[in-house]
């Protein structure tokens, strides 16, 4: 393709897209195809002479949308936001042109600069302590943008074990790193997202598990008495995960409680899980929620999810980025450069050495909505949530199982499991909306999410509609 046929197909694929998302309402949310459905649709192997781009479109149409589960669908209820806004999917377009790979600032200046940038107006939008930001040139801290919250979560417990490994080296000099490790125990709540678990795995550390209270909140005294009993064991506590807007239902660890209980052991690293609820900090109004959050030495948020920027975009500030980048710098002569000492390199601050210019895409999002757009953004979601639990409340056969207070009501009817489980398998197959179940504090529960940036009254109702009719059918079906 030359550039003449690119500027034609770019103006086609323009159109393509928002036939696409103009015509959305009209289609099944989920695929409705089972596993292997593709093999058999495409050739064994790649074409040996290239395709007319006629064939592969009409194959995109027949072949590949029949197997999408349509994530901006406005019946689409499950998992949280999967953030799309048309200034993201521009800025990301440009990225994909300009083609840079910022590993370090001397690989393409602005790609690191102005994610240093927008991740200081964005820890000031949020209101984060001004330790996090980067801005002045006597700060510890800083932003920066990973693939995922998994990866920040595991980068941090890295960094974490590595300044722990650090103090119990410097008491025993001649042990090797790794024999430390058995010693080393991290913490989260049960409501902890499944990452907290995987990084640990990855990380060869224990993690203790933690119940919460019956609000789903991990608090101070449960994690204190296991930091105790613990260290009384001769193990050292290093890394504590808490998590603002748990997944299951978006349940808050109290940070006021669990802060100054990090603070007595001076290897304990707290970090704060604020994945989809983090970008509510916006509003000011939402701000009790992260109370004691000037106690945390790092905070992630996903702008991916809640914040009208495309996937890839999670964000990361540390208080103090050297304990970060000691657990992850290596420094080989083909990557150094000439302003290495007065400039951020942020291969040190992850785990790829390649990184995608993510922070235009932020960018545009930022300046095209203003603070007040992505404020008026959140709190319609959720006006609406707060809509949906209102109405499934008056339908007494149904039970609300969380405190409303972002964009997820977690429901069920109040009967068993199973009946709860036929609820949503029959929702899903009908096509018509879509949600995800989950397990909180025990309980099966159904969780409906506000997804849709521009979601009405209309679309709520549509989907208590169908929710109530299908609950019809399947108690009718069960106590007939
Ligand atoms: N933390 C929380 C609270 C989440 O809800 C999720 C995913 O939904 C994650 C972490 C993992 O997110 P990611 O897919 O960005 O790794």
């Amino acid at each position: 393709m030359n550039i003449d046929e690119f500027q034609l197909r770019g103006k086609e694929m323009i159109e393509y897209i928002c036939e696409y998302l103009r015509t959305l309402e009209g289609k099944r949310v989920t695929a409705n195809v089972d596993p292997g459905y593709l093999r058999p649709m495409l050739p064994k192997e790649a074409p040996a002479k290239g395709e007319s781009w006629d064939a592969i479109m009409r194959d995109v149409d027949s072949k590949i949308m029949p197997g999408i589960t349509h994530w901006q669908h406005p019946r689409f209820h499950a998992y949280f936001p999967a953030g799309n806004s048309f200034p993201s999917i521009l800025g990301d377009m440009l990225s994909d042109a300009i083609g840079c790979i910022g590993f370090s600032w001397a690989s393409s200046p602005a790609c690191t600069e102005l994610e240093t940038i927008v991740l200081d107006w964005y820890a000031k939008a949020i209101d984060l302590p001004p330790e996090f930001l980067a801005e002045h040139k006597s700060s510890k801290g800083g932003g920066v943008i990973q693939g995922s919250a998994s990866e920040c979560i595991l980068v941090t417990m890295l960094a974490a074990r590595t300044q722990a490994i650090r103090t119990l080296k410097e008491q025993d000099p001649n042990t090797e790193d790794s024999a430390f490790l058995p010693r080393l125990v991290a913490y989260c709540s049960t409501e902890a997202h499944s990452c907290v678990e995987k990084a640990a795995m990855i990380g060869l550390v224990k993690l203790r598990v933690l119940e919460p209270d019956e609000k789903g909140s991990l608090r101070g005294k449960r994690l204190e008495s296991a930091i105790r009993e613990d260290v009384s064991n001769g193990l050292v506590p290093f890394f504590v995960s808490t998590t603002l807007g748990t997944t299951g239902s978006c349940s808050f660890d109290n940070l006021v409680e669990i802060g100054p209980i990090c603070k007595l052991y001076p290897n304990i690293w707290l970090h704060v899980d604020g994945a989809y609820a983090g970008n509510a900090f916006i509003c000011p109004e939402m701000r009790p929620f992260m109370a004691g959050i000037e106690h945390a030495d790092s905070f992630n948020t996903n702008p991916n999810k809640w914040l009208l920027v495309n996937f890839d975009c999670s964000c990361l500030w540390v208080r103090d980025r050297v304990k970060l980048t000691s657990a992850l710098v290596v420094n080989p002569l083909y990557l150094q450069h000439a302003k290495s000492g007065e400039s951020i390199d942020y291969r040190h601050w992850g785990i790829p050495l390649s990184r995608r210019f993510r922070a235009l895409k932020l960018w545009f999002v930022m300046r095209s909505y203003g603070i007040t757009g992505l404020q008026k953004y959140i709190r319609n979601h959720i006006r609406l949530a707060r809509r949906f639990e209102t109405l499934m409340r008056r339908d007494k056969r149904f039970e609300i199982t969380n405190d409303v207070r972002v964009g997820l009501v977690c429901f069920r009817l109040k009967e068993s499991d199973e009946i709860n489980q036929e609820l949503l398998a029959n929702i899903n197959a009908s096509g018509r909306l879509h949600m995800i179940p989950a397990r909180v504090m025990g309980k099966y529960i159904l969780r409906f999410c506000v997804i849709k940036e521009n979601a009405t009254e209309d679309d709520i109702d549509y989907a208590v509609d169908v929710i109530e009719e299908h609950a019809t059918e399947v108690m009718l079906a069960h106590y007939e």
